[in-house]
């Protein structure tokens, strides 16, 4: 029987780049299934490699290294255009800015219509115009827009477009690459809304890519976080929220506000910086960050491993299991609240510089003291 979890499944799949300085291990064996239907969210902070493992699954950037299978049919085995032309109809992409990614001298309706052009699909031009004008209706648009260009429409439109061109060709599986990043707020819901009932509709499995763990929440069934090249921690929404694990997903969830009144969350303040991804030495990449670094950590690479049911973490805390982890991260809390502790004095003796040079000033304007360009 067909597992659900593994309709695509990506194997240690590594991309590098070439530079001057050495290869720059942009993706570094990264590892995961998606189920059928299911959303996998990929968050991180910008230049983690999250979008360079969506291109690299649909192979818009070719892989150094690693398996990818898409409903068990081997990715890597297409060879030339025409082969990748026919794997690209099952797995699609939606790029962040929907205006630098449309061709601005086609209007709507070609736009849409461009992927049956040169894949070839629609028999003729009428079963090209009834699939075009169905996939407006699909995706909100109205058929006034059909002669529309794309800078006389607003973000959320060109979005809809983004959004049709990926389904016209009836893809299974596609790659949300920061869809809503670049839209107003109220427009975001709208698009998450969109790309719900889509999926619902249409039996679509997502890959969906933001820097933002608040905008994935709602869309995802399971998130992944990225750090450098690696995911650190794999678990479905709700664990993520409640049981963070790794000490970079705490991080990142400390800095999102809680809606409910009177809950309070504390914020963790990273120091320490950013390795280069050049090259990278065996550790763990966010042991320069990290409060709770030992010496394997410094030594050693984490593997992704499952420590609870569903629940992966890359991170030597827990290499005496769950609850050993747990308690070294309780012990940590001092070091925490220590570092809080020096930010809040930081930002008063701050604001108290700020007091007292309003003061000085109100003194010097009242006469009380000599104006300091007259001293
Ligand atoms: S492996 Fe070590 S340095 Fe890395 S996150 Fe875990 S405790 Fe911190």
């Amino acid at each position: 029987m067909e597992n659900k979890a593994d309709f695509l499944r990506v194997r240690n799949l590594k991309k590098y780049f070439p530079t001057k300085k050495g290869m720059l291990h942009a993706v570094d064996d990264v590892s995961f299934n998606i189920g059928r239907g299911e959303t996998l969210g990929l968050v991180g902070e910008s230049g983690c490699g999250k979008s360079t493992v969506g291109r690299a699954i649909i192979r818009l950037h070719e892989p150094t290294d690693g398996t990818i299978h898409l409903d068990d049919k081997d990715v890597m085995a297409y060879r030339g255009s025409a082969e990748l032309k026919k794997m690209r109809q099952e797995m699609q992409i939606v790029f962040q800015d929907p205006y630098s990614s449309l061709n601005p001298r086609m209007n709507t309706f070609d736009l849409i219509a461009d992927p049956l052009r040169v894949n070839h699909i629609a028999k003729n031009e009428k079963e090209m115009e009834e699939r075009v004008y169905d996939m407006m209706k699909t995706v909100g648009l109205e058929d006034r827009l059909a002669g529309s260009y794309p800078h006389e429409l607003d973000g959320g439109r060109r979005q809809r477009i983004g959004i049709a061109r990926a389904l016209i060709l009836e893809p299974k599986f596609i790659v949300m690459d920061e869809p809503v990043s670049a839209l107003d707020v109220s427009i975001q819901a709208q698009i998450l809304n969109l790309m719900d009932t889509l999926q619902d509709k249409m039996h679509l499995t997502y890959l969906f890519i933001s820097h933002d763990l608040s905008v994935v929440r709602h869309i995802s069934d399971r998130i992944a976080v990225m750090y450098l090249g690696k995911i650190v921690e794999l678990t479905d929404y709700v664990s993520i929220f409640e049981n963070p694990l790794h000490p970079y997903t705490q991080a990142l969830l400390s800095a999102i506000p809680i809606p409910k009144y009177g809950l309070e969350r504390h914020r963790i303040f990273l120091e320490g910086d950013v390795p280069s991804p050049i090259d990278p030495k065996e550790d763990c990449r966010f042991a320069g960050r990290c409060m709770h670094a030992m010496d394997v950590c410094r030594q050693v690479t984490p593997q992704l491993v499952e420590i609870a049911d569903g629940h992966f973490v890359a991170c030597h805390l827990y290499d005496n299991g769950l609850e050993a982890g747990r308690t070294i991260l309780s012990t940590g809390k001092d070091k925490q609240k220590s570092r809080e502790e020096k930010t809040t004095q930081e930002h008063y003796e701050e604001q108290t510089t700020e007091e007292v040079l309003v003061e000085k000033e109100r003194k010097e304007s009242e006469g009380e003291l000599p104006k300091t360009d007259q001293l």
